[in-house]
């Protein structure tokens, strides 16, 4: 049987795993849990979807709902949504999917069920390979095209009256913010986590901690016309936040593919921004190694 190590657990490489038949894989994880950028940060008692929020109910790609509802990762919810607070549109009742146990459910259960062995903080720094041309069709590889945003975390000792629990565009600066009572119940403190536009990211890239928090707290309260008072912040930024186009987009390719057939490169990016994206992109390169088998 070949031995296949697969770098990385986040949703493509589980994706991956998934798919194929019952292999010989290992994986290797830089960080100590699975998941990626789709990762529940707990603070006291406070949990905060941090990466990726929810998914869409009709991505339409087919399978991926359903096999992550199978698992019991996943929850369906009703949230007061915003398409654009900023434009005062309506605000409408949106069924969502979300982590039975915060996001990090998803790949938590995901990676249980494959059950192969991985060695997690495990780095893998260098892969040799002799040279570019070891890449199939190599002079047409675009470069991945991320957009980088920063992301805070905050905890309010009162309701701040929010109208909606999740919405898009509060203003110039704040692209999303979704409230996390509602999907996490358990604490009484009023939970957010925010993101960043990126453009204003990118302006603001080696901002100070401090003071974005502080700024995007005040931002908050006189939109809300709240006194209340935030009793926790924090904040990162995630590099990779989301692909501007994917590899599918620029070069009609499903994934990144030595001319021996031993290396690939695959994620979200191969086919768009989002986790259903990754989920496909798994399943796409499974299908390519058992179509290869077939013409061994
Ligand atoms: C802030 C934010 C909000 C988002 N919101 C949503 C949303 O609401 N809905 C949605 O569907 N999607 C959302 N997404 C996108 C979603 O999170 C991604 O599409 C998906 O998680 C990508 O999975 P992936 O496996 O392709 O990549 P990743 O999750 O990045 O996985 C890569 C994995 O490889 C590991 N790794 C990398 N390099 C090495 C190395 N050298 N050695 C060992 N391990 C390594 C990493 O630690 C990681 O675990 C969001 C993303 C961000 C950042």
């Amino acid at each position: 049987m070949k031995k296949i190590a697969v770098i990385g657990t986040g949703l493509s490489a589980l994706s991956l795993a998934h798919h194929l038949p019952s292999l010989d894989i290992t994986f290797f994880e830089k960080s100590w849990r699975p998941g990626g950028r789709i990762s529940t940060r707990r603070h006291e008692d406070y949990a905060f979807d941090h990466g990726a929020h929810y998914i869409k109910e009709d991505h339409g790609i087919i399978g991926f709902n359903e096999y992550l509802e199978k698992i019991g990762a996943t929850k369906n919810l009703n949230g007061a949504f915003c398409s654009n607070i900023q434009n005062q549109s309506s605000i409408e009742e949106k069924r969502i999917i979300v982590g039975q146990k915060g996001i990090e459910s998803i790949p938590l259960k995901f990676h249980k069920k494959l059950r192969y062995p991985t060695e997690f903080s495990s780095h893998i720094k260098k892969i040799e390979s002799r040279n570019h041309e070891y890449f199939i069709d190599y002079k047409n590889i675009p470069t991945p095209n991320f957009d980088s945003i920063w992301t805070i975390m905050l905890a309010f000792d009162k309701r701040l009256g929010s109208p909606f629990q999740f919405g898009y565009h509060l203003n110039q600066e704040i692209s999303f913010l979704m409230n996390q009572n509602f999907k996490h119940e358990f604490f009484n403190e009023e939970c957010w986590v925010v993101n960043m536009r990126a453009e204003w990211t990118k302006e603001y890239y080696n901002i100070e901690n401090y003071v974005l928090e502080d700024y995007v707290i005040d931002k908050m309260k006189k939109f809300f016309g709240s006194s209340s008072k935030a009793i926790f912040k924090k904040s990162h930024r995630w590099r990779y936040a989301y692909s501007k186009k994917s590899l599918l987009e620029l070069s009609n390719k499903n994934f990144i593919e030595s001319i021996d057939h031993r290396l690939y490169a695959l994620g979200d990016w191969c086919q768009g921004p989002s986790m259903h994206d990754a989920w496909l992109a798994g399943k796409k390169l499974a299908k390519h190694f058992s179509e290869l088998r077939l013409q061994i």
